[in-house]
């Protein structure tokens, strides 16, 4: 069997940003098709609800770094609801020398917290009168070790890549990795200035006041930001099981051909928006030439692995904090533990604790490629030494693997986007979005859909 539909414009993928872009495009008055491969919308994004936990198979929280992420929640009140993380979440831990260490909050600990060195203590006084940088293809960690010195390199920075990025602060380009604070250099000269500067700049500015820089989830998990967006957007307006797609150019546009539960299905469109991984573009867009496709094929993902692990009755260490990250020196073979159940609400019962375990990412790739067994004993052996359980016997334990997690935006970055604004240039009517560029966060996401909505209204 074979149909043919005609479509304003047709998204590829129902994930977050698929699904956030198709809402604003709809509340334009337009004519929306999402195609998705799955069985489901929210890509990487899925809650799961059991009679006692409510955890993440992805993303844990994200950042209200910019305002349309509360903007988001503002439209879909009544459907879903927004949730800050309780002030708990304000202290983080770092791992140095056998125990965790609370990143300072104030002048007093940062006087004497032991996880940064007496010189570089003194040496950030001097941070807002260093010059700035002149090499744009400068890498993380020179540039952090340029600016702060090389313990905040080790002890905060490089846990937070790994926190963020799942990456390497050697690999890592600031101003394609970490745009906002390359440009606290570039624009102020240090990131002292510049942090305050912008601090006056939102006070004066009602709508960059909603940039809170909370960290959010939605009440009762992230699927129900999903749920929310997937009624919004209509299930008639969505294909999931599209297998096979691919997109071609036509006269006037595009035609989308795709098979759903062995049904041949085209659709023509004069608008087509991907919103997939780089390693699934050159089989989508099979008309890129193979210099079009380079850019795509090289970029380098991180690789995940997420445990869940929950308990009924917590008796580890005070686990008041938004979580722990271990930093690349002290040798350790987990990236970081998340305390969900400390800071959002109703996710592990009374006195229980919900937790987040992360591994793998671009410096231990093999860890990805272990059995599950092996992840289970590496992860009991850390806890064991790390979160003061002396048996590792959860009441919940699960493992969640994503081969090409995190898009790690290197030195070939500058060379992406070029070629992307040339491939948009050279077949008018086609966009590539999703994580490819302008971030890999939620709040990048969400931020990207509303933009590419604006722009086509
Ligand atoms: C393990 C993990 C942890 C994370 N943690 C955080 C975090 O703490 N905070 C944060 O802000 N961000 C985090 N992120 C990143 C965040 O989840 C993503 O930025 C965001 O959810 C990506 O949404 P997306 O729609 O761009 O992509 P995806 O969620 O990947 O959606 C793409 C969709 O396209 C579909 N698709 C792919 N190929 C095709 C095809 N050929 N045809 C049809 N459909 C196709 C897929 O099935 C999928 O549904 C994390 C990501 C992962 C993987």
């Amino acid at each position: 069997m074979n149909s043919v539909d005609k479509k304003q414009i047709v998204i590829i993928g129902a994930g977050l940003t698929g699904l956030t872009l198709a809402f604003y495009l709809k509340k334009q008055g337009k004519e929306v098709l999402i195609v998705e491969k799955s069985a489901k919308t929210g890509g990487v994004i899925q809650s799961v609800k059991d009679d006692e936990f409510v955890y993440e198979k992805g993303p844990n929280t994200g950042v209200v770094g910019n305002p349309e992420v509360a903007e988001l929640f503002e439209e879909l009140e009544g459907l879903c609801t927004f949730e800050a993380a309780n002030p708990d979440a304000k202290r983080r831990l770092i791992w140095k020398k056998g125990k965790w260490r609370a990143i300072p909050s104030g002048l007093f600990s940062a006087v004497t917290t032991p996880l940064f060195s007496l010189g570089d203590k003194f040496r950030i006084l001097g941070e807002p009168f260093r010059k700035k940088g002149t090499n744009p293809d400068e890498n993380l960690a020179d540039f952090v070790k340029r600016r702060l010195g090389v313990s905040f390199l080790n002890y905060a920075v490089d846990p937070f890549i790994s926190g963020v990025y799942a990456g390497d602060t050697n690999y890592l380009i600031p101003r394609f990795a970490l745009p906002k604070l390359y440009a606290l250099e570039q624009n102020y000269g240090s990131f002292i200035k510049g942090t305050m500067q912008k601090a006056k700049e939102r006070k004066n500015n009602p709508r960059l006041q909603k940039a809170t820089r909370e960290v959010f989830s939605a009440k009762g998990g992230l699927k129900n930001l999903i749920v929310a967006l997937t009624e919004k957007v209509g299930t008639e307006s969505i294909l999931l099981n599209a297998k096979n797609t691919t997109v071609s150019k036509t006269e006037n546009g595009f035609e989308i051909s795709t098979e759903i539960n062995g049904e041949n299905i085209t659709i023509q469109s004069g608008k087509v928006i991907t919103t997939v991984g780089g390693y699934e573009l050159g089989n989508l867009l099979p008309f890129l030439s193979s210099e079009e496709k380079a850019p795509f094929e090289e970029l380098k993902y991180a690789s995940v692995v997420q445990a869940v692990v929950g308990y009924r009755n917590w008796k580890g260490i005070n686990l008041k904090a938004f979580g722990g990250l271990v930093p690349t020196i002290e040798q350790r073979d987990i990236l970081g533990v998340l305390f969900t159940s400390s800071f959002l609400s109703g996710r592990a019962p009374k006195n229980g604790a919900l937790l987040s375990v992360f591994l793998g990412g671009t410096k231990r790739p093999e860890i990805f490629e272990m059995e599950d067994e092996e992840i289970e004993d590496t992860i009991s052996r850390e806890f064991r030494q790390m979160m003061g359980m002396p048996i590792f016997r959860p009441d919940l334990f699960e493992i969640f693997r994503y081969k090409y997690a995190i898009p790690q935006y290197g030195l070939s970055s500058g060379k992406r986007f070029e070629i992307i604004g040339l491939i948009q240039q050279k077949y008018p009517g086609l966009i590539l979005a999703g994580n490819i560029r302008d971030g890999i966060g939620m709040a990048d996401r969400i931020k990207q859909a509303r933009t590419i909505a604006e722009e086509l209204n």
